[in-house]
């Protein structure tokens, strides 16, 4: 494995419905695995400690014993799994022979292994089965684990030989891979304090422990205001809703105990098919304003005084390096590079999206208008009537839609594609040999196609529930390396679609269908690694949603809808009438999407390039959108206080523009194939998208690995053309 510090985490998420803070509720007595409930005698604990260090045992070279593990022994395992990889550091730290690749890099590569498999468990527990038992561990857990990481990146003999492996004569000899080993792992020393001595190198150790602290406070604030404000509907109150809004929304109110009530919940998830068809204008307006306050309700759980709090630490600590923000030191190793570069894209983007935002009043105001005599558009008016205008305009009722997207036909389908693509082929495995955390997951193996050689596996928790986080993410339980033997890929796939009746087939909607087949992109990013060392897996933040945008394009493709979109009482594909409107609908309400996006990475990079002292969190907020002259009927994406990708992590911390540069490759890279005479399915094409923007992973610098492909940069101008932006 690789320095845990660097590890980028390999849990990816889709912007649409992305979220992360968890979505949890209370535990979940009646599906907790038997080992949870009976655990009191010492030997309890030791044994579920021990399983948790365990090497993985059964078929397909040993898979994580989902079914057996348990919280019990959680932090002893953890606790000793950090002891044992401080260990082996010591040994390669403290070799008495000079430094090389082999004693050094290779020997740092093979650490931790204990502990990666305990971040596989950590993982499940805390994104798909959380519990107040599972938080109350994470809180005490996270200062502890950021403390063992200081410990590893500032330890100064291993870095010492890093560094004279970096700087010396047989760096020259190495293989490009072996380098870029080499060169990530000096980096992340450097930038997280290796360079720094005494007093300075304390503090910044110091800081990082108290951010790890208050990133999970700012997480379970969030989580808190989801969990408390549920707004209870009579059968009066249901005015507009689809059906399927309404079972779910009964569902959820009788998993609350309040059966033949309508509760929705304050998460994405209830509270976007809420705002778009209730013509309950005033319920509108209090589900709008009980989520965009999250984290933000001046009470115990506002987050604004740990936003000022975070900010200033972080521009601390990258003052300790010689950084002049935060910004600038976060995107060193980015594609972008800098803030600089991220900046110029947004703004060359933003003018031609508010714009596009001007137009879209003007057209939902003439049918408020005319159908309800309102005045004006006010933010959570703006869903409901993008509907009626999409009804209008493009005849698309999004729920006709849906009766041709079956879920368990678009997983046929995304197979279909990854075996046009990728050469590979799935079966399911039913022999229950492979241990799974919960009934609805299931497991396919995962081989090519031509030599039936075996790549790993592909786990599928499709449906939601209570606490599992909100969103779609994609990770991974082990990622393929040949460096210490040949290591298979365990890759998983999680959503939160609802779950047919008994005997009917799941309905999703079209953005729910981008969405599965965005996260089995990262999935095949993760199946299709050839790299020889683990670091090489490690994602580019601004790079690594590209490859899930990209395979986004193919569920429109004419093979995917003949075959797969088929009508789930008739099996009918679906007509060529309703494809055309959804493709022309595509550029639909782009004003809107583009404008909530761009403002949240906007406020990011905006709080990320300025020296934060006495921040008034939420009076920079409005400044920053008023300068931008931020349309009044929206709202960023993710507001501030619970701007979970930003300040319950680093993860996306100035970084959530990086969708956007993503998708400035993805748009580009689609008319790419749209060019090839084959189409999407260009044998070529494929062929040059497997070997240089796919199995590569992080083994070759992304903006060179795009050139390999392409033959020269993206350009911005495809993307203007997929939103329907005017192009200069
Ligand atoms: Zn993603």
């Amino acid at each position: 494995m690789k320095l845990p510090f660097i590890k980028a985490a390999l849990v990816t998420c889709v912007l649409a419905g992305c979220g992360q803070t968890e979505k949890a509720a209370a535990p979940q007595a009646a599906q907790a695995p038997k080992a949870e409930q009976a655990v009191t005698a010492d030997n309890s604990v030791e044994q579920a400690k021990a399983l948790l260090l365990a090497e993985w045992q059964g078929p397909f070279q040993g898979v994580p014993a989902f079914d057996k593990v348990s919280l019990a022994g959680l932090i002893p395992a953890l606790e000793e799994a950090m002891k044992l990889n401080l260990a082996e550091i010591d040994v390669i730290a403290n070799n008495t022979q000079p430094a090389t690749f082999e004693n050094t890099i290779v020997e740092l590569e093979k650490t931790g292994g204990a502990l990666d498999r305990i971040f596989s468990y950590y993982g499940i527990w805390s994104a798909n089965k959380s519990s107040p038992e599972f938080r109350k561990i994470q809180g005490e857990m996270a200062p502890k684990l950021s403390a063992f990481f200081s410990k590893i990146s500032q330890n100064e003999k291993l870095f010492t030989r890093v560094s004279a492996i970096y700087n010396g004569e047989e760096m020259k000899g190495l293989r490009a891979d072996q380098q870029r080993v080499v060169t990530l792992t000096y980096n992340s020393f450097a930038q997280n304090g290796a360079t720094l001595d005494g007093a300075k190198k304390a503090r910044f150790a110091q800081i990082n422990q108290k951010l790890a602290g208050l990133h999970t406070k700012f997480g379970n604030n969030v989580l808190a205001d989801e969990e408390s404000y549920v707004l209870y509907l009579t059968k009066d109150q249901l005015g507009g809703l689809t059906e399927s809004i309404i079972a779910a929304a009964a569902s959820a109110a009788a998993d609350r105990g309040k059966e033949g009530q309508y509760a929705i919940t304050n998460t994405r998830s209830s509270m976007s098919p809420f705002l778009t068809y209730s013509n309950e204008r005033e319920l509108r307006k209090q589900v709008w304003t009980s989520y965009y306050s999250r984290g933000d309700n001046g009470d115990e759980f506002d987050n604004n005084a740990l936003i000022a709090e975070i900010l200033q630490l972080r521009h601390e600590r990258v003052g300790l390096l010689g950084y002049k923000n935060y910004a600038s030191w976060r995107l060193e190793d980015r594609m972008a590079k800098s803030p600089e570069n991220a900046i110029k894209l947004m703004e060359s983007v933003w003018p031609a999206a508010i714009a596009r935002v001007d137009e879209e009043v003007a057209d939902m105001l003439e049918i408020g208008k005319k159908e309800d005599s309102i005045e004006k558009i006010e933010p959570w008016d703006y869903r409901f009537y993008a509907e009626k205008v999409r009804k209008a305009k493009y005849a698309l009722d999004s729920d006709e839609v849906k009766q041709y997207l079956q879920l368990d036909k678009l997983r046929d389908a995304m197979f279909y594609v990854a075996g046009r693509l990728f050469n590979f082929s799935f079966s399911e495995i039913t022999d229950g040999s492979v241990p799974v955390f919960h009934e609805d997951v299931k497991v396919w193996e995962v081989t090519d196609k031509t030599s039936g050689e075996h790549i790993g596996l592909w786990y599928l928790d499709p449906f939601a529930r209570k606490g599992k986080r909100s969103g779609a993410w994609a990770t991974t339980y082990r990622s393929h390396t040949t460096f210490d033997g040949k290591k298979n890929v365990l890759s998983s796939n999680n959503s939160n679609f609802s779950k047919g009746a008994e005997g009917q087939p799941s309905l999703i909607s079209w953005d729910d269908a981008e969405t599965y087949f965005h996260e089995f992109g990262h999935a095949l990013h993760f199946l299709s690694s050839n790299v020889v060392y683990p670091t090489l897996n490690g994602g580019v933040r601004d790079y690594t949603e590209f490859q899930s945008q990209l395979l986004e394009r193919w569920l429109s493709t004419d093979e995917v809808i003949d075959n797969y979109l088929v009508h789930y009482k008739t099996g009918k594909p679906m007509p060529k009438e309703l494809v055309a409107k959804i493709k022309q609908a595509a550029t639909f309400n782009q004003g809107f999407k583009t404008t909530e996006y761009l403002a949240s990475a906007l406020v990011d990079m905006k709080f990320h390039t300025v020296d934060p002292t006495g921040i008034d969190p939420d009076k920079f907020e409005r400044e920053t959108l008023s300068a931008l002259n931020m349309p009044e009927q929206i709202v960023m994406r993710h507001r501030t206080p619970h701007f979970g990708h930003v300040f319950s992590g680093e993860g996306y911390s100035s970084s959530y523009y990086g969708y956007m540069w993503a998708e400035v490759l993805t748009s580009d890279a689609a008319e790419a194939f749209a060019e090839a005479p084959g189409g999407f399915y260009d044998k070529e094409v494929a062929a040059k998208l497997v070997e240089h923007l796919f199995s590569v992973r992080n083994a070759v610098d992304p903006a060179e690995a795009y050139r390999a492909f392409r033959g020269r940069d993206a350009k911005v101008e495809a993307l203007m053309r997929d939103r329907g932006f005017p192009v200069k």
